[in-house]
């Protein structure tokens, strides 16, 4: 992927702040934070979206996650973490190299939990919400 960012960064091609290497995935500091240690969590391999990426991958991404978040936490002295992903344009994706953002918080920070980041809230009974999650439970088989 010529133009992707992420790749050139993944081979060092682009200059990071790397906070993390392992086989399949790295992490470096998001170059326009939403707080201090703000952290993007990216495999080396080009895929648009989180379930594009091999099972293997998608297992090392959430390792690495697990492993950063309390040495993010430890080094910026944060109280909690938003753990998120922007999984597609509608949902906010501006660089097509899936990523996961760990984003540090601190009491009276003035953030909101990731609640906030729908749009326009359904109201759904509970037929609706078997409905939903029958469709769901048909889509995995
Ligand atoms: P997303 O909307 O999830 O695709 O977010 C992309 C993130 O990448 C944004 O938070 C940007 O600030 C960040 N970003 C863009 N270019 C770079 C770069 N060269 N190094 C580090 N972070 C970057
Ligand atoms: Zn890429």
């Amino acid at each position: 992927m010529g133009e992707c960012i992420f790749c050139q960064i993944a081979a060092d091609e682009l200059p990071s702040h790397r906070v993390y290497e392992a086989e399949d995935v790295i992490a470096f500091l998001d170059v326009n934070p939403l707080a201090n240690g703000h952290t993007l969590v990216v495999p080396r391999e080009h895929h648009e979206r989180l379930q594009e990426c091999p099972e293997s991958t998608a297992i090392a991404l959430w390792s690495a996650v697990t492993e950063l978040v309390p040495a993010i936490e430890a080094a910026v002295d944060a109280d909690a973490t938003n753990i998120g992903i922007n999984n597609g344009s509608a949902a906010g994706q501006e660089i097509s190299h899936s990523h996961v953002h760990i984003v540090p918080r601190f009491e009276g920070d003035g953030g909101r939990p990731i609640h906030a980041v729908a749009g326009r809230r359904p109201d759904l009974d509970d037929d609706d919400l078997e409905a939903i999650g029958e469709a769901i439970n048909q889509h995995l088989k």
